[in-house]
This record gives structure tokens, sequence and C-alpha cells, in this order.
């Protein structure tokens, strides 16, 4: 919620600037850093506040401490108090992965976290990563007027969801100036006289780049360190707790929902899935599954990009029936976004099993 609150300040920006296209005249668009986040400030606490009250008046006891398993039946919470319980849900969600390089610690970093709390906008900013989070940010801060530099290590962002809809981003994303480096390999980060530098290989140089801050959005990792689920018996892979599609962990009265379980770091699914988690710890039949064929993943840069159900290796690109096509979905010129937009990828042999539009509002896109 808060990034799609600046996200949508930025936007509003980005039309005002560019007003001509629909005959208007606006001479100048200043903007008011604390305004924006008051704005945003206001609305998630709001937001916080409603989630408060539902958890405090649930119906059940809610608790306010970390907790960590210290057998299978028996929490400690750091309140000093220790809960057993027949069963369990553990939704603990992600943190950011570490940084790839040592040196980054050394020269510090921001995360998306950090990034959203800024007192004051940076000059200059290199973006680590080319996943959604950190083209939403990327963009929201080169649209403020920060020099964005981007640097994602796979040929293209928004790895997964297939290289024509990445390069439609891409596109856009160096028209409004913002330079982009992909199919890189990082080397090392310094502190240098005007800021921080990133060196990384590509295309076989080795490049320097240098900002005011960084902002590390490699992505995160599930938050299951400090939970000592030896204890409990479930069994995790990379720290991700191995779940079935009915949510239910390697000890069979503990399920997990959401981040710490995967495979997808998705609000909607983490819902879902405590859902499902939910109604199978109470009724062991006829037992309620997750269901991934019907995945639905927006990417709220603009474009927007909308992929539904599963797409390249895993489906549409590479799926076992072969082609996809492409249908137009937005008239992209209309809202004065040129190039080759608003456009839905199908595959499947009549059936589709995946979609991807990326268009202004390809993330709301209806057919
Ligand atoms: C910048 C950013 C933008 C995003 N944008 C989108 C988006 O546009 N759309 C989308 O679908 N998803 C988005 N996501 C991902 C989405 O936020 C997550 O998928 C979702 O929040 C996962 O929910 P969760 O309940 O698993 O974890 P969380 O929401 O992280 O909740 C985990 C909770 O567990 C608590 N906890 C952790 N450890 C313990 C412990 N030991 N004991 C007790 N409590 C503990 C934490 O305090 C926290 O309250 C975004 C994420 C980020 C970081």
């Amino acid at each position: 919620m808060p990034t799609k609150t600046l996200l949508q300040a930025a936007e509003v920006r980005h039309l005002a600037r560019r007003a001509a296209t629909w005959g208007l005249r606006i001479p100048e668009v200043e903007f008011d850093w604390d305004a924006i986040q008051r704005r945003k400030d206001e609305l998630v606490r709001g937001w916080a506040d409603h989630r408060r009250r539902q958890l405090e008046r649930g119906g059940f006891a809610f608790l306010r401490a970390h907790a960590r398993f210290v057998g299978p039946h028996r929490l400690a919470l750091s309140s000093g108090q220790t809960l057993t319980a027949r069963q369990f849900v553990i939704a603990t969600g992600s943190v950011v992965a570490p940084p790839p390089l040592p040196s980054l610690a050394e020269v510090g970093y921001l995360t998306s976290d950090l990034a959203l709390e800024l007192p004051s906008l940076p000059r200059s900013l290199i973006v680590l990563g080319g996943g959604p989070v950190a083209l939403e940010l990327a963009q929201f801060f080169a649209r403020l007027d920060v020099g964005v530099t981007l640097i994602q290590r796979s040929d293209h962002v928004l790895r997964g969801m297939g290289g024509d809809v990445a390069e439609v981003v891409e596109t856009v994303l160096r028209r409004e100036g913002m330079r982009l480096f992909t199919g890189t390999r990082l080397r090392e980060a310094a502190r240098v006289v005007d800021g921080k530098a990133v060196s990384f290989e590509h295309r076989g140089r080795v490049e320097t780049v240098v900002a005011e801050d960084i902002l590390l959005a490699l992505g995160r990792r599930p938050n299951t360190a400090a939970l000592a689920l030896e204890q409990a018996g479930v069994v995790t892979e990379s720290g991700r707790i191995l779940a079935n599609l009915q949510q239910q962990t390697s000890a069979p009265h503990i399920y997990a929902a959401g981040d710490c379980c995967g495979p997808h770091d998705i609000v909607h699914l983490a819902v879902q899935q405590g859902e499902v988690a939910g109604h199978n710890l109470r009724h062991a039949t006829p037992p309620r599954s997750m269901d991934y064929r019907l995945l639905v993943r927006v990417v709220f840069t603009d474009p927007q990009v909308a992929v539904a159900g599963l797409t390249g290796k895993r489906g549409a690109g590479g799926g076992p029936r072969g082609a996809g096509r492409l249908v137009s979905l937005l008239r992209p010129r209309q809202v004065g976004d040129p190039g080759r937009h608003g456009r839905l990828r199908e595959a499947g042999g009549g059936r589709p099993h995946g979609r991807a539009s990326r268009g202004q509002r390809g993330g709301t896109g209806r057919r």
C-alpha cells in the first residue's frame, strides 16, 4: 500500500508534465516531498488502524511478541510467556535478502522499507535488481527527478514474465531517462568522494556507476531463521517452509501461509493460503487446496504488467502446447502512451493457461 500511494503521486506528476498530449497547458509541475510522504503516512495509518481493530476484536487472544518453537506443540514468546497449542499456522512473512557482496554491507544501502521513509530525496540512486519492487521504486524516484541507474543480473527485467513483456517496460524506463543495464554481474561496491560506486561486468567490460545512494532490491527471503523450526519438526529448504497444496508442513499439526512458504510473494495468495490453512486445520475432510494455475500477478510500473496463469517456462512461452499469440488489449494511444503496449499474450491450444498484458492500465485490464 505505501508503494502504490507514492507511485500514484509520481504518475500524476508524470502525466501533468506531458499535459500537452491532451491539449492541456501546465507550465510547471512542482512537487512537495513532505506532502507526498504525509499523504502516504495518513493512508497507511488509517489502514493499519483498521487492521489493528480487526485483530483486537477478532474473538481470539491477540498477543504482541516474537515467537519461537521450543517443542512440537510449544512456543516461547519474547514477552517471557510460553504457549502450547494442538495446531499452528505460521505466517511470518519475508525479510530483505542479505547483500550478495560483502562490500555492499560496508558501503551501506537502502532497502524498500527505508526508501519509502526517506526524509529527503537523493540526487541520484543506483537500484540493484529488476523485479517488481526494484522497478516500481526505480520509476517512482526517476519521476521525481532522481537520476536512477538500474542494474539487473538477467538479460531482462521481470525475469520469468516473458522477454516481450519486459522489453516494453525497459523501453519506457529508458525513454523516461533511466539508465538500465541488464545481463550484468556485480563485482564491487565502494564509497567515493561524491557518493557510492558500484562496479559490474556488462557486455565484456567492467562498468562503474556512482550515485548518492544504493537501493538493494535483489529479493527477499522467508523470515524463518528465528523460529527454531527444527524443534517442531518443520522442514525448510533455504529457509522456505515446505508446505503442500493444503498448506500443511512436514509436521502434520503445523500449517504455513504467505511469504514464509511461498511459492509466490503475492499478498492475495498469502491471504488465500491462510484461508486454506485455517479451513484444513479445522476440517480434515474434504481438504481445500491451492491452485496456482489461476495465478494473477501485477507489476505497478507504468505501463503496468499483468500476468494471469502460468507464463514463461512454466506456461505460455515454453509450455507443452506450443506457440502463444499476441492480442491487443488496450488502446494505449488514447492515454497518451505511444508504443507497443497494451497487449495480451495468450497461449495453450485454445484453452488459455497464461496471459500477460502490459499497458498503462494493464494491471486492471479486462477482455
Ligand atoms: C515494497 C514491497 C511492495 C510489494 N508490493 C506488492 C504488490 O503490489 N502486490 C502484492 O501482491 N504483493 C506485494 N508485495 C509482497 C507482499 O507484501 C507480501 O507477499 C505479503 O505481505 C506477504 O504476507 P505475509 O502475511 O506472508 O507476511 P507479512 O505481511 O510480512 O507479515 C508477517 C508478519 O509476521 C510477523 N512476524 C515475523 N516473525 C515473527 C515471529 N517470530 N513471531 C511473531 N510474529 C512474527 C511480522 O511482524 C509480520 O507482522 C510487496 C512487498 C514489498 C516489500
